[in-house]
């Protein structure tokens, strides 16, 4: 007997079917959950002609705020600073304080819970997602190695920069004369996650891409905490010539490297509890004093 499908077979199939799009769409929906959707403004600006900086105002945010919308400890707290155009500012505190949660939240990583970041004036969820993100390089411990060439890793940065600009790159990060040296140069395969490749060179990668890049800010989250003291000295140059003329907020876990800085801002349990320069800093003699003396003793 040919079997010819009823309606009620065909209406049964349609909402088997539909159900089954209904659970993955339930899928689809806690795994954003994890971290809620940042969206384009319905008609979203380029990133503003930069000259003035980034300011935090009251900034409230807490990674959990809807479960325990009553109860929650906020991550980060009231924060205000300003991280002014062309200048070196540095994040330090605990473990835990809100450094990184902040640089999350300079490139939208998360939206705010309240309180405003502009850029020279500009809100930060007017910006084009795309623009603003174009205009912020960051380099951090957690580096991504591309099994393939050093090329490829550096073009990461930009994908369609000449062979030129690599070189210029590669040796502004201090990677020239090691490039230079390997039989294949450029065309040299790292390995799978960069085995073939030291954690000071995979650095010095990671700092070409931004330098390639070519972002007017820069956020170092404590690019060079993996490295011990010897390689960390020796890509301080690399840095300074990625950190020169750009603005740039740096999290440092040695504090000897945020010296210079022209401006500190110490976080603690996710407030600002102080801000100066090293010197005015060690001579008020509160948090940051103690976390350097914790450092130096
Ligand atoms: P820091 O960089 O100063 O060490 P973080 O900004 O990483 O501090 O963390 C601040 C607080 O937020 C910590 O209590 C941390 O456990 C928490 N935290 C960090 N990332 C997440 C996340 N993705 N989800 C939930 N809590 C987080
Ligand atoms: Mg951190």
């Amino acid at each position: 007997v040919a079997m010819v499908q009823s309606p009620i077979q065909a209406f049964t199939r349609l909402l088997n079917q539909l159900q089954q799009s209904l659970v993955s769409y339930g899928r689809i929906q806690s795994i954003l959950q994890e971290r809620p959707q940042v969206l384009n403004a319905a008609d979203p600006k380029p990133f503003p002609q930069f000259s003035k900086g980034i300011v935090l105002d009251h900034v409230n945010f807490t990674y959990d705020a809807a479960k325990q919308p009553e109860t929650h400890d906020a991550t980060l707290k009231d924060i205000s600073f300003t991280i002014p155009y062309g200048k070196t500012t540095a994040l330090v505190g605990r473990s835990g304080s809100g450094k990184t949660t902040i640089t999350r939240l300079i490139d939208r990583f998360y939206d705010l819970e309240s309180g405003r970041i502009t850029f020279d004036g500009v809100p930060i969820q007017s910006i084009d997602i795309a623009s603003l993100r174009r205009n912020i390089a960051i380099v951090s411990q957690d580096i991504f190695i591309i099994d393939g060439s050093i090329r490829n890793n550096i073009l990461y940065g930009r994908p369609d920069a000449t062979d030129a600009e690599v070189w210029e790159v590669a040796r502004l990060a201090d990677l020239e004369t090691f490039i230079q040296e390997l039989p294949d140069q450029l065309d040299t395969q790292v390995g799978e996650r960069g085995v073939k490749l030291s954690g000071g060179q995979k650095q010095r990668v990671s700092i070409a891409r931004a330098l390639l890049k070519n972002a007017p800010i820069i956020i170092l989250d404590e690019a060079t905490a993996s490295l011990d003291n010897q390689s960390e000295k020796a890509i301080q140059h690399a840095l300074n010539n990625l950190l020169e003329s750009r603005t740039s907020l740096v999290i440092a876990h040695r504090l000897s490297t945020i010296h210079d800085a022209d401006q500190i801002i110490v976080l603690e349990n996710g407030r600002v509890v102080e801000t100066g320069t090293h010197e005015s800093l060690l001579k008020a003699g509160g948090a940051y004093k103690k976390l350097y003396d914790a450092q130096f003793e």
